[in-house]
């Protein structure tokens, strides 16, 4: 069974969404599990600190590494699932590094919060940074379960049509055509006339230039890939 085990200081946030919905129907026919560790538990003083100030100065805390480092040993020692830190720094998230996480065993997940975490505690026990985006979030729990969410639905059994994930965005490279559903004509706008044709050649062939269309107009960064995996074009575009 696919694992998730994030590691926390607000482990009451967990799982929250992930219990719900498809996550939380899959989480309880068995297709995943998820374990929370909360990292203060690892902490040794009375008050149970896991931050102090940053060497060097600056504004705010930083997250211990003698904390840190007992909690990820406890949850993860001789452990072979990728240590993944959620952080701004991070190598940025996409859809082909998730199907390549749903292979594995499952995940660890370290969630900072503060300014984030003592470096030598990535160096020391191998975690890898990994970016949900070009933002700043207060802290990792969100981007772990936003990584979670998007492996569990590729679990084998998760997603109700086995296909409904080969079409998607970003599964070719593309971006998803439109869709649309009853009624026919909403607010004077009807569906597109091909897409109630029961021509299925042409249906196919509209949705593939539809997608084409609008990656090329809104990502130009994955349409220039997307060309590129494939030949390159005679002429620039
Ligand atoms: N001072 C840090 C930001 C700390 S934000 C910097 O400038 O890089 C606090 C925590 O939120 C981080 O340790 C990280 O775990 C999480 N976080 C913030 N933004 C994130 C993002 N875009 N992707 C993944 N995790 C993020």
């Amino acid at each position: 069974m696919w694992r998730a085990s994030v590691l926390t200081i607000f482990p009451e946030m967990f799982p929250g969404p992930l219990g719900l919905s498809l996550a939380g129907k899959a989480m309880a026919a068995g297709a995943w599990s998820l374990d929370v560790v909360d990292i203060r538990n690892f902490a040794t003083d009375k008050h149970r600190t896991v931050d102090d100030t940053p060497a060097g100065g600056g504004p705010g805390m930083v997250m211990k590494a003698d904390v840190l480092g007992r909690a990820i040993d406890a949850a993860a020692a001789s452990d072979a699932r990728p240590r993944l830190l959620m952080s701004p720094r991070g190598v940025p998230l996409t859809q082909a590094r998730i199907e390549a996480l749903t292979l594995d065993a499952g995940v660890i997940l370290i969630c900072g919060r503060f300014e984030g975490i003592d470096e030598r505690v990535i160096a020391a026990r191998g975690l890898e940074e990994i970016s949900i985006g070009d933002y700043v979030l207060s802290g990792g729990e969100i981007a772990a379960m936003a990584l979670i969410d998007a492996c569990v639905r590729l679990l084998p059994g998760v997603m109700g049509a086995p296909a409904s994930g080969a079409e998607e965005s970003f599964a070719d490279g593309l971006l998803e055509y439109p869709q649309y559903t009853r009624p026919q004509l909403w607010e004077g706008r009807p569906i597109p006339e091909i897409l109630t044709s029961g021509d299925h050649g042409k249906i196919a062939a509209w949705r593939r230039a539809e997608a084409e269309r609008l990656t090329r107009e809104r990502r130009p960064d994955l349409w220039a890939r997307h060309f590129g995996a494939r030949a390159k074009p005679a002429s620039p575009e």
